[in-house]
């Protein structure tokens, strides 16, 4: 703990005149806010291009993969900066689902090999920034699962768990973190029923286990536009919501997110 708060107190600005970041002390899997007095410019952050808009805001990951220890951020002038990454402790669990969902039986390796192709699309779309500000909570209910648990299914499969569940009895409205278009409204084998906003930039949210779509691909909403109805769909121990948020192939810790204060 003392080391971490050492390092969350280091002077950026000795090395970096007027950059800043958000949290204080970001770990691995982490959210990452860059401020720098002014842009636009453009720089290179785990090795992936990072947009500074004309206020000087870039939003991105810290992989969960990545180690604790000093990380670079490339300004497009060539300048570097050091950014410490923090420890961070993520807990484990055991979860029990229907055996289909850890063992999938032949019929649907078909169905979910074509649903992978289409996730890996969806992800590899690119457009401007459509966000500004604060993120908002999906669903106006208690958080229950958090992000990173490391997770057994059945005693068998191993996975880390890359979203933050809410609670959420069938029927609860879901709304859209921040403003940004529907690149996927539909049933998924895993996901059950799936949202996915693009928010710009390679940020995406993803909605799981929905039981009624309100909105259909190819809309663009607004921030806490009505997306869908909660349910239980797709590979869950019961009813919720899970709520997930990629940065160009780098899922980020929700809570975290959620609670970043935004600089303008
Ligand atoms: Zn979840």
């Amino acid at each position: 703990m003392l080391r971490r708060t050492f390092l969350a107190a280091l002077p950026l600005a000795a090395q970096t005149p007027g950059l800043t970041i958000a949290p204080a002390a970001p770990f691995p899997g982490s959210p990452i806010l860059f401020k720098l007095p002014s842009g636009p410019t453009t720089a290179t952050w785990l090795d992936r291009p990072l947009a500074f808009s004309a206020d000087g805001v870039a939003l991105a990951a810290v992989g969960l993969e990545v180690k604790p220890g000093p990380l670079k951020l490339t300004l497009a002038s060539g300048e570097t900066h050091t950014v410490p990454i923090a420890r961070h402790q993520y807990r484990s669990g055991i979860i029990t689902v229907p055996p289909q969902f850890v063992t999938p039986p032949p019929q649907v390796q078909k169905r979910i090999k074509e649903e992978a192709a289409v996730k890996k699309e969806v992800f590899a779309t690119r457009s401007p920034r459509r966000w500004k500000g604060p993120f908002a909570a999906p669903a106006d209910t208690p958080q229950t699962s958090p992000f990173g648990t490391r997770r057994t299914y059945n005693g068998k499969t191993r996975s880390i768990h890359q979203g933050l569940d809410f609670r959420a009895a069938i029927g609860t409205p879901i709304t859209a973190t921040h403003a940004g278009k529907v690149l996927l409204a539909r049933e998924m084998y895993y996901e059950g029923g799936f949202v996915v906003l693009d928010h710009g930039e390679g940020l995406f949210s993803l909605y799981m286990h929905l039981s009624k779509f309100e909105v259909k691909e190819g809309d663009t909403v607004e921030q806490r536009q009505p997306l869908a109805l909660s349910g239980g769909s797709g590979r869950v121990t019961g009813p919720h919501l899970h709520f997930g948020v990629q940065w160009q192939g780098l899922y980020m810790e929700p809570a975290t997110l959620l609670r970043l204060r935004f600089p303008v």
